[in-house]
């Protein structure tokens, strides 16, 4: 535990040791292997009883100090990089995971995870049921089976629906206390919502999106307790994936991490702008951003998230519309990822959500007409500038 605030800790980190010739900045540590002064050191650091780093895949200096970042930033004894978020996910799933276990799975979350739960674990003879976790019947009803693991996102890829993460984690560990709650909690982060401290066991990350923030590199990162964390470290990273980070990931990582505030601050109140400009264009039909009083879960979102981000999903009234504003606009980038300093905007439906098949995306609650887009950091002023002539391009 620092003494210091987030945000200090997310420039400084924790341990506040000197860095190697007392750079400022953590070197990136460009190699692969690490030499042992002996074998009995080098078997002492293999067994974890001795400091040291041994083979790159297991850990290095630039990793362990965004490492170190995370499970602050989480309030979490331990945290484990990953080369993407995708690695990360894929680590924790299989480190728990085996034959005949059963998940139970929110419909609508980020395309590659459904695709992974789907059609890939299912593979494996992992039985997967898909529900709405802001429904609490639904909960109830697919809890009445022996479940290994339910897994939701803190708020959902792409319709931005928020569960309640203490309701949903209470009632899994009370019917099976062995039950491993695992939340994707890329689009609120640390900063905005804590949900190990809400009672999930595991919380994933895409660091590729708010957390870099940057657009310039891939992460990912699961943080949980030091025995959860330790398991996936030695199974999920080391024996199955192998889904490093690098040095130079690492390193980039670390610079973002240190204005992650500024950046969410920013992020959530040029958002708030535009979804306000959004909600009142008439010829937007629905407008799903966590901070507008007319958010479904406006009130669970107002008691779990401390800042609104900067993520919104809107339909206009057809898709053909949308199709048109996504043509149309100039200073907002038609691109997949999120989280960046530029504004983001794409289409779920043929891009990040192509994994689902029309039927299933009704399901999940989304359809071809939803646009999501991701705020970045310009004047705000500028961003609805620009949706608003793409808006009127496309209509007209
Ligand atoms: C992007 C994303 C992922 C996958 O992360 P990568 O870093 O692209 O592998 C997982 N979950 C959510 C919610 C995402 O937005």
């Amino acid at each position: 535990m620092s003494k210091y605030s987030m945000s200090t800790t997310l420039i400084h980190g924790t341990s506040h040791e000197k860095k190697p010739y007392n750079a400022l900045q953590m070197p990136i540590f460009q190699t692969s292997t690490y030499e042992f002064n002996s074998t009995k050191n080098g078997a002492e650091i293999f067994a974890g009883q001795a400091p040291g780093y041994a083979y790159l895949r297991i850990g290095s200096p630039t990793v362990s100090m965004v490492e170190e970042k995370l499970a602050a930033l989480e309030n979490t004894e331990g945290a484990v990089a990953f080369g993407s978020g995708m690695g990360a996910i894929t680590a924790t799933l299989t480190t728990f995971l085996k034959a005949g276990d059963r998940c139970v799975v929110d419909k609508a979350i980020y395309g590659c995870t459904f695709e992974l739960f789907a059609h890939k674990l299912t593979a494996f003879g992992i039985a997967v049921e898909f529900i709405d976790f802001t429904d609490m019947k639904a909960v109830r009803k697919a809890l009445r089976k022996k479940t290994t693991l339910v897994y939701f996102e803190t708020i959902s890829n792409p319709t931005m629906k928020v569960v309640d993460i203490e309701k949903v984690s209470a009632y899994a560990h009370d019917k099976y206390p062995d039950c491993l709650v695992v939340v994707d909690n890329t689009f609120a982060t640390g900063l905005s919502c804590k949900p190990h401290d809400l009672g999930a066991d595991i919380v994933v990350h895409s660091a590729t999106k708010y957390l870099n923030g940057h657009g310039d590199l891939l992460a990912g990162f699961a943080c949980a307790n030091a025995d959860l964390a330790m398991q996936i470290r030695v199974v999920g990273l080391k024996d199955v994936t192998g889904a490093v980070p690098g040095p130079q990931e690492a390193f980039l990582l670390n610079r973002g991490l240190k204005t992650l505030p500024l950046r969410m601050e920013k992020h959530s109140a040029n958002a708030m702008k535009v979804a306000k400009f959004l909600e009142a264009n008439e010829n937007i039909e629905s407008v799903y951003y966590v901070g507008l009083k007319s958010h479904p879960q406006y009130k669970i979102a107002k008691k779990e998230l401390a800042l609104t981000g900067g993520m919104i999903a809107f339909e206009p009234k057809t898709a053909e519309i949308a199709e048109n504003i996504l043509n149309n606009v100039e200073l907002c980038t038609l691109a997949v990822s999120l989280g960046d300093c530029e504004t983001l905007i794409e289409h779920p439906g043929s891009m990040t959500h192509s994994t689902y098949t029309e039927e299933e995306m009704i399901n999940a609650g989304f359809t071809k007409k939803l646009i999501r887009l991701s705020v970045g950091l310009e004047c705000a002023d500028d961003i609805i500038a620009d949706l608003a002539q793409a808006i009127e391009k496309a209509t007209k």
